[in-house]
């Protein structure tokens, strides 16, 4: 244990300098808690992750992020085929909805359009709100 202050060369054990009475860091090289090459002056180094992963690592508990919403694919489907306007009503686009109402499916091609636009889509699938 070489002193700090006067250079003197102590033995490992030693608390304080055999030659200046200087206080010597006595903290042991393989201690994981003191690391004294990173500035802390051998305080312990505690790393507490406050932010936890916990809410996006479950992806399967049906934890959605805030303003998207889960539709199912195959009820779309079935509203565009039977109702031509109901699966617009159902995502939530009520002008689009309303539209097609008065319009049969923008004159059938909106819906065909829509009916396949469906069947690529996954289930479900997801909208912003
Ligand atoms: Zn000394």
């Amino acid at each position: 244990m070489i002193c700090e202050r006067c250079g003197g060369n102590n033995s490992d054990s030693a608390a304080r300098c055999a030659y200046c009475d200087q206080p010597l860091n006595n903290a042991q090289p393989g201690n994981k808690f003191f690391n004294n090459s990173s500035g802390t002056n051998g305080r312990p180094i505690i790393n507490i992750n406050l932010f936890s992963n916990n809410t996006t690592q479950n992806n399967n508990t049906g934890y959605l992020p805030e303003g998207i919403t889960a539709k199912n694919k195959w009820i779309s489907i079935l509203l565009c085929l039977f109702t031509v306007c109901g699966h617009k009503f159902y995502e939530g686009k009520i002008a689009l909805g309303i539209l097609y109402l008065f319009t049969g499916g923008l004159f059938g091609i909106g819906v065909v359009i829509d009916l396949l636009v469906l069947l690529l889509k996954p289930n479900p699938y997801y909208l912003k709100k």
